[in-house]
């Protein structure tokens, strides 16, 4: 079913975690991007339109300066973001300038959801990017927005975009296969949940453990995400993007994710 959803899909939203982004030193892991771009390439080669918002503004700016990594103060976080972003996108800018495509980088606050006008301005540059060939890489305006004010993950934001895109598919990548019926890496036994319906279900039957040290959200974002796209009748795809060109590994059936399919589709 995965497979067939990301064939007929011809908007896809990407999300890319901040652990699936950093190597364990909290470096941009470079390979994973060049496999992505190749991936993402294919995918724009069949036709698609691909979204991608990113997270790892932070820890990329930990990796550039070189300390500030134990600071907590908003200022120095908000500072490390401003950092980090240039450096994320230049790494972006890179792997898809191989294959001659531009990238587009779109920074949101939590308002631009949230007011009618505001919300109406903010699609069109994604559509207008997106339609052009244009990738559109995004991320939450970190270096202005407080925790008060902001939205916080990105998973939610992810959510946010590709309903104000009407996204066929959003894929959301993380460092593990999928939603497990407990946290997996404190469980050996745990077991992959492909296919979630229905969310009160899958909340009786799982435990949600912790997330990771870079991680914002943990699962429950990605549940909380997958509830939102569903209500536009968006599936959503958790999988692992640890594994090398796992997109490419979905499209063919081979490889692992679950699959929420709550509009019924
Ligand atoms: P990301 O940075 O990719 O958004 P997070 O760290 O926010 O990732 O969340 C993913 C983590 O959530 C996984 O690495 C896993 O250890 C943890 N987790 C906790 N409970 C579960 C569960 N029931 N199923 C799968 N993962 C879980």
């Amino acid at each position: 079913m995965i497979q067939e959803l990301i064939r007929s899909s011809k908007k896809i939203v990407i999300k890319i975690g901040s652990n699936t982004l950093a190597k364990e030193d909290g470096t941009i892991c470079r390979e994973f991007l060049e496999n992505l771009g190749e991936d993402v390439h294919q995918l724009m080669s069949e036709g698609k339109q691909v979204v991608i918002v990113s997270s790892g503004a932070r820890i990329a700016g930990v990796s550039t300066i070189g300390k500030w990594m134990r600071k907590e103060d908003i200022n120095y976080k908000q500072a490390l973001c401003a950092i980090g972003q240039v450096e994320l996108m230049d790494a972006y800018r890179r792997v898809f300038e191989k294959y001659g495509t531009h990238i587009g980088q779109i920074l949101y606050t939590r308002e631009d959801f949230l007011e009618g006008a505001r919300s109406l301005n903010i699609r069109n540059p994604l559509f207008t990017l997106a339609d052009e060939g244009v990738i559109p890489i995004i991320n939450e305006n970190d270096s202005v927005c407080v925790d008060e004010i902001k939205i916080g993950d990105n998973d939610t934001l992810a959510a946010y975009t590709a309903n104000i895109w009407n996204a066929d598919l959003l894929i959301m990548l993380s460092d593990i296969d999928g939603i497990y019926s407990e946290n997996p890496k404190n469980c050996e036994d745990a077991k992959l949940v492909e296919l979630v319906e229905n969310i009160d279900e899958l909340r009786a039957n799982i435990e949600i453990g912790c997330g990771n040290d870079f991680g914002t959200g943990g699962i429950e974002t990605k549940i909380e995400a997958a509830s939102k796209v569903g209500a536009y009748k968006i599936p959503m795809i958790l999988s692992n993007g640890k594994v090398p060109h796992i997109i490419d590994k979905l499209k063919k059936g081979e490889g692992k994710g679950t699959l929420f399919n709550l509009g019924g589709i």
